[in-house]
């Protein structure tokens, strides 16, 4: 930890508990460290000690209502714990989907719905996942096709989601469904339903990917899977609104990943290109090494930067949107720059699993594509910030 020269940054952390909170957790996740995780994410299980360790301290929940036993926080100091843990080489992709569903729930959700699910989520005992993207929708989640209508006092749901993180892992899963009774061929009306993943009808097959992650990949299948009427999360039809609520903390909590994965990269690069001798004089004196790292560094503080700034507009009920749309894409970027660099000081080095670098890269890269992608972000910038017309 001693060698981050990001750890305690001014630059990102203006506030004395933020800088109390970073420390705290990364004494926590540093605990278990970069091996551990590998060795977890190796075989096929689940960073369960450390995931209670953080439910135990508080941390799972630092963005839930005191009310219902969260910290009282919000999305700055979930950033500052995703991006602690990531930073100990413990990328959490869980917590990127808590940061999407606490907040819906916990805006929209009916009193029963924050009484049965906020504690659990705070604490660490129940998990939910979140399944939005469809194989025939993409980005354009206008055209999801997965259905659902009105039948009894309840609902009945078919369609297919893919790319559905931690689902065999997950109590329920929040459904982002078309209402089929609402919607016209014009326009779509979405819905947002929480289901216990074990309700009969429900199915899913694993995705192999490159992501080294703990979190598993999977498309799921929903076949007539009838659900009671307390299963829809707020109004019928105003799922988009909602989806709004959990789209940009995942935004800041993708970057936060991605932060967290760059400051890991650049400290082991900069301790080996302060260790490692080949001439007469340690690699990094080199300008060819210290250089592309120098920038690297420019290149994340200005991320980090962003994605503080998108969640303190978040937290005080801004938009946030090209705040957390710019800091996602930043932090993507920069953290490939930061990564492809720190693999490239190591040498033949920066291959080796050892050094727990390499097997970051997929991770990393995903967010260049998830949660939502770099073109789309692109797109947006182009429309909302330099008022460009729309191609699609
Ligand atoms: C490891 C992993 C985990 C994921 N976890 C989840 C999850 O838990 N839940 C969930 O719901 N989803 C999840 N996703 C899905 C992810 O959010 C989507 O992959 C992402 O939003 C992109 O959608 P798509 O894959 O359908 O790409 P597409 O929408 O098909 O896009 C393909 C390419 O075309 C480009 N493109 C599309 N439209 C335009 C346009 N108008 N202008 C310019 N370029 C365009 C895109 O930028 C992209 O490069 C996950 C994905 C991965 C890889």
């Amino acid at each position: 930890m001693s060698t981050d020269p990001m750890f305690f940054s001014p630059l990102v952390d203006t506030a004395e508990h933020h800088r109390d909170l970073r420390e705290a957790v990364g004494k926590l996740a540093g605990g278990f460290g970069r091996r551990y995780f590998q060795e977890v994410v190796a075989k096929g299980e689940q960073p369960v000690q450390l995931w209670k360790a953080l439910g135990k301290a508080g941390y799972l929940g630092a963005h839930i209502p005191e009310a219902y036993g969260g910290g009282g926080g919000g999305l700055a100091e979930l950033n500052i714990i995703i991006e602690e843990c990531a930073a100990q080489g413990c990328p959490m992709l869980a917590l990127v989907i808590s940061s999407i569903c606490g907040p819906i729930i916990a805006q929209h959700g009916s009193d029963d719905l924050k009484k049965a699910w906020l504690p659990g989520i705070a604490d660490g005992s129940r998990r939910m996942c979140f399944a939005i993207t469809e194989p025939n929708a993409g980005s354009n989640t206008h055209r999801i096709s997965t259905t659902v209508r009105s039948q009894g006092d309840g609902w009945v749901l078919n369609g297919q989601k893919y790319w559905t993180s931690a689902i065999d892992e997950s109590e329920s899963v929040l459904v982002v469904a078309r209402d089929g009774d609402l919607s016209t061929p014009e326009r779509a009306a979405l819905s947002l339903f929480i289901i216990p993943t074990r309700t009969p009808g429900i199915s899913w097959t694993p995705i192999e990917a490159a992501v080294r992650a703990a979190e598993k990949q999977f498309t799921v299948f929903f076949d007539n899977v009838r659900l009671p009427p307390e299963a829809l999360i707020g109004e019928r039809g105003a799922g988009l609104k909602m989806v709004f609520v959990g789209l940009n903390p995942e935004r800041v909590s993708a970057a936060a990943i991605n932060n967290g994965i760059s400051r890991f990269a650049l400290s082991k690069a900069a301790q080996y290109a302060r260790e490692r001798t080949v001439w007469k004089s340690p690699i990094g004196a080199h300008q060819g090494v210290a250089h592309p790292l120098a920038e690297a560094y420019i290149g994340v503080q200005a991320a980090r930067l962003l994605a503080a700034r998108a969640a303190q507009l978040y937290d005080q009920g801004e938009d946030a949107a090209e705040a957390a749309n710019m800091a996602k894409f930043s932090a993507a970027d920069s953290s490939l720059k930061a990564l492809d660099q720190a693999i490239q000081v190591h040498g033949g080095n920066g291959l080796a699993l050892e050094y727990g670098l390499a097997d970051l890269w997929f991770i990393a890269r995903l967010h260049k594509t998830a949660p939502v992608s770099r073109e789309m972000i692109l797109n947006y910038v182009s429309q909302h910030c330099l008022g460009l017309p729309k191609s699609y």
